[in-house]
């Protein structure tokens, strides 16, 4: 049993499963009263909570890699926390953590589920490029996509928070990296802030003759995010034992009719592999990407933008905003100041 205070705590539940796209109306804001901790505990303020497409998977209850978000229940986030009250003896009033504690203003638990942060780069890093979406990136292009110096490696979502550090990492590794965007600005930024060699508006060009171009030797690597016409136009343009980290098909997460697929023949042509991942499976290689990729986050040798809406109650809009391209950047809510004392 949970002991709560006379103090509210904001949250966000799942009133309705989507049609579609999710709608403001599929969400409720309620104020339930703010828990207490007991021994062994430790009571959090979110600072951030953390957007991401796999949300729209959770607010549904067709079968998938993890249970979905009972109605009623409080949606689902990583997050970045501040200590307010612990009777844990690891954790103390102040102490700044990551957790998965959903899109509420307090939570509390035994702490198990908590990482301390330090304070050798910004506290929001931990949800984005040096927490999951990086680790996205890092398995998802260097244990699947296997890329070698010279090759040339495409991904799609470019701008986004697994897509900008594929490119960099790609980059790094010696590889001709090309990402696909949905604007010019994102475009922009992706080759003249993140340095990848080219970028593709998947929204105005002629894809299949665009990447043509921005991949003279062929495709080695696509890193997928969003299938779609993206996913055809790439399978015309692999190169012999290509490699394809299926990572997500985010063009797909709201249809409401089978959107058939492209003629995979291709695959079996060039000898292609295409494999489908999830993070969570690979987390013993945690230690290993904090290990590589936040020096090269502190150096500025991978940049990261990160897209920060004010409050929790604009979460809904933010997460619809995902599926819109309206985020450009890592999604991120800020549920709570960094230093409270400056509001
Ligand atoms: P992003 O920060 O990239 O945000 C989503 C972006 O997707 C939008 O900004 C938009 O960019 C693009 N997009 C939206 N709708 C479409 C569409 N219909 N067609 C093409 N592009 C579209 O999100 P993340 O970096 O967090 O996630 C990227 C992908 O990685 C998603 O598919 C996600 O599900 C997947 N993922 C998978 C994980 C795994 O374990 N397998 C873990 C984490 C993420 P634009 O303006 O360019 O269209």
């Amino acid at each position: 049993m949970t002991v709560t205070t006379t103090e509210t705590n904001r949250q966000i539940r799942l009133k309705k499963r989507p049609v579609g796209m999710p709608a403001p109306g599929d969400f409720e804001a309620v104020a339930s009263p703010r828990p207490a901790p007991r021994d062994g505990e430790v009571l959090r303020r979110t600072i951030y909570l953390s957007l991401d497409p796999y949300m729209r998977g959770r607010m549904s209850d067709a079968a998938s890699y993890a249970n979905p978000v009972n109605l009623g229940d409080v949606m689902v986030g990583h997050t970045v926390s501040q200590v307010v009250d612990s009777r844990h003896p690891n954790f103390r009033a102040g102490d700044i953590v990551t957790g998965y504690d959903g899109w509420q203003e307090y939570a509390v638990s035994d702490g198990k589920d908590l990482r301390k942060l330090d304070s050798s780069v910004p506290i929001s890093t931990a949800i984005g490029v040096l927490g999951m979406p990086g680790m996205t990136a890092y398995v998802g292009l260097l244990d699947i996509g296997q890329p070698k110096p010279g090759e040339t490696v495409v991904v799609s979502g470019a701008s986004g928070a697994v897509g900008s550090i594929v490119g960099q990492l790609a980059k790094i590794k010696g590889c001709r990296a090309v990402g696909v965007a949905g604007s010019a600005e994102k475009c922009r930024h992706v080759v003249d802030e993140l340095g990848f060699d080219a970028c593709v508006n998947y929204k105005t060009d002629d894809l299949v003759n665009a990447l043509r171009d921005a991949c003279p030797k062929g495709i080695d690597v696509y890193f997928e995010n969003v299938g779609g016409a993206v996913f055809a136009a790439v399978l015309r343009l692999l190169n012999k034992f290509a490699r394809i980290p299926l990572c997500g098909m985010i063009s797909e997460y709201n249809v409401t009719q089978n959107p058939g697929g492209p003629n995979l023949r291709p695959l079996l042509v060039h000898r292609a592999m295409i494999r489908g991942f999830i993070v969570s499976d690979h987390y013993d290689r945690f230690p290993a990407f904090l290990q590589e990729v936040v020096p090269l986050v502190r150096d500025g040798r991978i940049k990261y933008r990160e897209d920060i809406v004010d409050g929790l109650d604009a979460a809904p809009w933010a997460l619809i905003g995902l599926f819109e391209g309206r985020n450009f950047g890592k999604a991120l809510v800020r549920v709570s100041p960094e230093d409270p004392g400056t509001g």
